[in-house]
Parts: structure tokens; C-alpha cells; sequence
């Protein structure tokens, strides 16, 4: 646990999205065993519940989780997701290209077109689902729930100042990009996110890129060795990695998202505003 100021030294966070029973528990074992920590965005609404053939983590898995020093943050009440004008989707595609390159990035992109919808349920209101999930995380896990990740990866303006207002310190987008640790939007975070073609040797270099600019990486997992999901990542590929980034712990901070937030804000004169961009 970091004692003292960060130095804004560079960061590496570990998150997953919405915590399928076997493959958070994978990943949090996997966590475990490299002595890293990471945060866990749960959907509160089907904690412990099986959803459309999903299995989800229970309350007590997760209590325990926290117990180890993961963070539980919410990805909702019920996997609402953002409605996005054809501009936005357009700009997400752009981004896609650019960090990915056009190969990967047309395979994923025809992957998740022909995935079905994930979760055919009756959602709540946006607002609702934001504050709800709050409500229900800090009950169900006994701690503060301060971390947000937007369901699909994209937010509106609209709900990432809706996040801001309700209290989360941040959220967390799927926005390609890493973050600078002085100036940064705490509610659009940027992510590298693992798929079925992410191995070690590009996650490492994800690492490498973090320390040598002294940027804050934040990397986002789903699933392990799920056939046809394309943000699953292989066990090898992933065990692999943390045992790079475990070695590479003297010259890069593990934390959560929240840590990292709270120790920035301390490091900065006066702390920072955190504007959201609408
Ligand atoms: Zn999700």
C-alpha cells in the first residue's frame, strides 16, 4: 500500500467488467498470485444472480475481494448503455483504428456486431442506474463505492457529469488512450483494453510505454479463454503479462482507481477541478 505521496510516478491499474462468476474469480486469483491488486466493476443489480446464462460474483466473494485490497467499483445497475449519436459511434471507430490499426480493429469491430445484446433486460433510468448501483455496492460490500465504468465503454457528457454530481471520484471509459497524471478528465478515463488478439508482448509494451512517459495505464479485462467473445484474453497470454508487470513494480505503482485519484489530488496544490468536458 503506498504510504506517502505518489510522486506521480507512473501507474499501472488492472480493472475487469462486469464480473462473470468464473472469470472475475480467475482473474482475481491471477491478481492474487503476482501480489497485485485491481478493481472489479460490478453490475449491482445482478450480483450473485445467473442473467441470460450469465453467472455473476456474489456479495460475500466480493467482500472478501476488498478484504484483499481490490476495489469494487459499479458498471451499473443493469448494463444500461449509453445513447450515442452516429457521430460519437463514428469517433469511437476512429480511435479504435488508431490504437489497434485497421486489422485488429475490423476484426473486433466485426466480433462485437455480431454478438447479441449481452443482457435483454428491463433497465432503470440512467440516473437511477448510476445512483442505485452506488447505493447498492456500498450496502452489499460495507465500503465507499467511488469508481464508475460507463456500460459499453462510452459515456455521454450528460452522465459523466451525472457521475461527477452523484460523488464517484472518477470514471472509466473505453477510450483507448492512456492518462497523464497532472491533466486529465477524472471522468473519461482512458483505457487499453485486452481482446482475443491482445497477447503479452503487446500488453508488455503498454507497460513500457506508461514508464518511459510516466503515464497512468489503466488496462480493462472481461473474460479468460471465453470462445468467439472477443474481449476474452487467454490465461497464458495474461499470466505472462502480470508476472512482467509484477517484475517491473519498482518502476511502476500498482493501485486502484480510486487510490490513484486520492493521491493525486493530494499531490496537486490545491487539488485539481476534475472538469468534465461537455
Ligand atoms: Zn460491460
Amino acid at each position: 500500500m503506498p504510504q506517502s505521496r505518489l510522486d506521480l510516478g507512473p501507474v499501472v491499474t488492472l480493472t475487469v467488467d462486469d464480473c462473470w462468476k468464473t472469470h472475475a474469480q480467475a482473474f482475481d486469483q491471477a491478481f492474487d498470485s503476482m501480489s497485485l491488486r485491481g478493481v472489479f466493476y460490478v453490475i449491482a443489480g445482478f450480483v450473485g444472480k445467473e442473467v441470460n446464462r450469465f453467472q455473476f460474483l456474489e456479495w460475500d466473494t466480493l467482500r472478501q475481494m476488498a478484504e484483499m485490497g481490490h476495489e469494487i467499483g459499479s458498471h451499473s445497475f443493469t448494463h444500461r448503455g449509453s445513447a450515442l449519436t452516429w457521430r460519437t459511434k463514428a469517433t469511437q471507430l476512429f480511435r479504435l483504428v488508431r490504437s489497434k490499426g485497421p486489422v485488429r480493429s475490423t476484426k473486433l469491430a466485426r466480433a462485437l456486431l455480431n454478438l447479441p445484446e449481452e443482457y435483454p433486460v428491463v433497465h432503470l433510468q440512467q440516473d437511477e442506474e448510476v445512483v442505485m448501483s452506488k447505493r447498492e455496492i456500498e450496502k452489499g460490500v460495507r465500503r465507499p463505492c467511488r469508481s464508475y465504468s460507463y456500460p459499453g465503454g462510452e459515456p455521454t457528457s450528460l452522465l459523466a457529469n451525472l457521475a461527477r454530481d452523484i460523488g464517484y471520484t472518477s470514471a472509466r471509459t473505453m477510450r483507448p488512450g492512456f492518462n497523464r497524471l497532472r491533466q486529465f478528465d477524472a471522468y473519461t478515463l482512458r483505457t487499453q483494453a485486452w481482446d482475443q488478439w491482445t497477447t503479452a508482448r503487446i500488453a508488455d509494451k503498454w507497460v513500457e510505454k506508461a514508464i518511459n512517459k510516466n503515464l497512468w495505464l489503466i488496462e480493462v479485462f472481461h473474460a479468460i479463454d471465453l470462445p468467439s467473445y472477443p474481449y476474452s484474453c487467454s490465461e497464458s497470454s495474461l499470466r505472462e503479462h502480470l508476472s512482467h508487470v509484477r517484475s517491473k513494480l519498482g518502476e511502476i505503482h500498482n493501485l486502484t482507481i480510486s487510490e490513484t485519484i486520492e493521491l493525486i489530488r493530494k499531490d496537486l496544490p490545491g487539488g485539481t477541478p476534475f472538469e468534465t468536458l461537455s
